[in-house]
């Protein structure tokens, strides 16, 4: 190509890539991808189907990271330039013109190497589209407001397990390979575009309405399937019947992957979420997959079936999402439940507030608190306000009319308007544009449930006569939990005959156990919670070192969360307890140390990498593999480890080992 030639493409793109949605609709796109994940690679036939709206010269396709490409087949004669290695222009030399009302089509191959939206995680593949860009592996088109009906075709292993959007509807297998066929029949936006492979079972029920909920889980998790989907049909089938619009798609799939980017990511009929919020029935009441659930299943009105047109209007998706779910939640744990996740909230965005780092809603550049959970107070108060008819018939006029499309927070308002008669200046003043947060409506709003009002009221420090008393009433767990933080507040013997919830939090504050409470405080090791557990041995441990075998003799078969909590403290208590399993110190160290290797997910490598800091326990093998944290796809533990490195190099024999290791030395 020569030079000319080149100016000219650059200029023309840049002239009209913004509004390529006025000119050109992207109807269909359907990929047949096959990996190579020894080198991996990624090999694909894409056809595209594309109308026109307006005349134009060029068409383009987002192709981040493509490095080779070849056209099959198309019905208009194809010049074509890749475009900074970051778009595949068409153009037609003979006709000059993509015509108005005209349907195009084009096949392409592509050869890529993925460096970020699709991820080889040990026997995994899976994507993440949003905040990424799907073209990073699928060329496509970034701009949400197109939106495309993705039907993908995956060849693979025929051992392994793969899924991506929408209903599988057929598979072929030769002999080692399989192709999988998955069919979606509406459009939707690039980034929401997924795929997932590895080794699953799946657990399938039915909504109500009779659309298949799959439950995918890792042979290994068996026992834990119950407890990470419990309430998944429930808060479907109540999520339905509350937006009062139909699930718009055809089937809902839910996949763990290892070492994902966040807790969970919407893609639409296939939620991808991190395995380690697979919960075992006892981690279930500390930590659960029941919010991220319900938020990723909300998001499939949310999100999906209308997008925000662009980044001001993110509220629209997750302030929507993160209020759909506590409502969900709300359906399953109660009103005081709801009522005491706002008064949570509230207590983020006043933390927020007070750093100065507040920002309007409408401010594309918020932090992920505001667009979520100052956006999820917006639509608490704007239900309570309008009243709860009003609220239901807006939203589901406002999905109605923009469904399959994308939207902006005017248009959501104006249904609003219609639907109460009742003017919102004010609402879009006070909760959308104003930066500082309306501190007494939310009081005020919170004051309206009882059990808030109680919390806020009691305390030791303002009502000292009835402090010895509280713990012994029926004031609700929270409350209690409250007076436990509060320093005037002694603990007595009858406290500990409170719920597993008050009793973690005596285990949380009673650190200088007096010898008469011993007795009571060790039956903290039997609670069915891997909190209080790890809390009470850390402290039993401290506080009685006579004792010391007999705690560790009690807790040595718990595992504790899935990243290890109980397990990880159990090792470093055990190096530093001389008397115990003396002739096992090797072995319990180099447990230890092998919770650092890429065998385990990223917060089990974590946990293990601050506890050997404790007991300065580093060695090569272990320093190797911070080292080579360094380079992992998820930033929480890339940032981990550099940090972590960084003060390791501060030691000299750990900067000698380090030096090697990075061939500085
Ligand atoms: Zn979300």
């Amino acid at each position: 190509m020569n030079k000319f030639l080149l100016i000219f493409f650059l200029f023309f793109v840049s002239n009209m890539s913004a509004q390529q949605t006025d000119y050109v609709d992207f109807k269909k796109i359907n990929a047949f991808v096959s990996f190579d994940s020894k080198g991996k690679r990624l090999a694909m036939k894409v056809r595209y189907e594309f109308d026109i709206i307006k005349d134009i010269d060029s068409v383009y396709i987002d192709a981040r990271n493509t490095y080779h490409y070849e056209f099959k087949e198309s019905n208009f004669k194809i010049y074509s330039k890749n475009l900074d290695g970051n778009k595949i222009v068409f153009y037609t030399p003979a006709e000059r013109k993509f015509e108005t009302g005209k349907n195009y089509y084009v096949e392409i191959i592509f050869f890529s190497f993925p460096k970020s939206a699709l991820y080889f995680v040990d026997n995994q593949i899976w994507t993440q589209g949003q905040g990424k860009y799907t073209s990073n592996w699928l060329p496509s088109i970034d701009d949400v407001n197109d939106k495309i009906e993705f039907d993908l075709s995956i060849s693979y292993d025929k051992d392994f397990e793969v899924t991506a959007n929408g209903e599988l509807s057929n598979v072929e297998a030769s002999d080692s390979i399989k192709t999988w066929h998955f069919n979606m029949n509406k459009p939707m936006s690039s980034y929401l575009v997924a795929l997932a492979i590895g080794n699953y079972n799946k657990k399938t029920e039915v909504s109500k309405s009779g659309i298949p909920l799959e439950y995918y889980y890792y042979p290994e998790d068996s026992l834990k399937v119950e407890s990470t989907y419990r309430y998944s049909k429930q808060m479907f089938d109540y999520l339905e019947d509350e937006i009062d619009v139909p699930y718009p798609w055809d089937i809902y799939k839910q996949v763990p992957v290892k070492d994902f980017l966040y807790s969970g990511m919407e893609n639409t009929t296939l939620t991808i979420f991190s395995d380690a919020l697979m919960t075992d029935s006892i981690a279930f009441k500390d930590r659960n997959y029941v919010n991220v659930n319900a938020h990723e299943l909300a998001h499939h009105w949310f999100g999906n079936l209308v997008t925000a047109k662009s980044g001001e209007h993110h509220w629209l998706q997750e302030g929507f999402a993160t209020f759909y779910a506590l409502l969900a939640e709300r359906h399953i744990f109660g009103d005081d439940y709801y009522y005491w996740q706002l008064y949570e909230y509230a207590q983020e965005l006043l933390e927020q507030e007070k750093l100065g780092q507040s920002t309007s809603i409408l401010d594309p550049k918020s932090s992920s608190l505001t667009f979520y959970k100052k956006g999820c107070w917006a639509l608490h108060i704007l239900k309570e306000q309008i009243g709860e008819e009003a609220f239901k018939q807006a939203v589901k006029n406002y999905l109605t009319a923009y469904q399959f499309e994308s939207a902006e927070t005017s248009v959501f308002i104006q249904e609003v308007e219609k639907s109460s008669g009742i003017d919102l200046t004010e609402f879009v003043e006070t909760w959308l544009k104003v930066v500082e947060l309306p501190q007494d409506a939310m009081v005020k709003s919170l004051k309206k449930s009882e059990f808030i009002q109680e919390y806020l009221d009691v305390s030791c420090d303002t009502y000292p006569s009835k402090c010895n008393d509280y713990l012994v009433s029926d004031i609700s767990g929270k409350a209690k939990v409250k007076i436990l933080s509060q320093e005037s507040y002694n603990v007595k013997e009858e406290d500990f005959k409170n719920s597993w919830e008050v009793r973690q939090a005596i285990a949380q504050n009673l650190t200088e156990i007096p010898l008469e409470l011993k007795k009571s405080y060790e039956s903290l090791l039997n609670d069915k919670s891997y909190t209080t557990i790890e809390v009470a041995l850390y402290n039993l441990w401290m506080n009685f070192p006579e004792d010391r075998s007999r705690y560790l003799e009690k807790t040595k078969d718990l595992k504790g969360f899935s990243d290890y909590n109980v397990r990880m403290l159990w090792l470093a208590l055990n190096l530093n307890t001389l008397e115990y399993q003396s002739e096992q110190k090797q072995q319990v160290f180099d447990e230890l140390k092998n919770y650092t290797s890429a065998n385990f997910g990223f917060e089990v490598r974590m946990n293990a990498f601050n506890f050997l800091k404790l007991i300065n326990g580093f060695d090569e093998d272990s320093i190797k593999n911070l080292v080579d944290g360094t380079e992992h796809h998820n930033w929480r533990m890339q940032q981990f480890s550099k940090n972590l490195l960084d003060e390791l190099s501060q030691i000299e024999s750990y900067k000698k080992i380090i030096d090697k290791l990075t061939n500085k030395g």
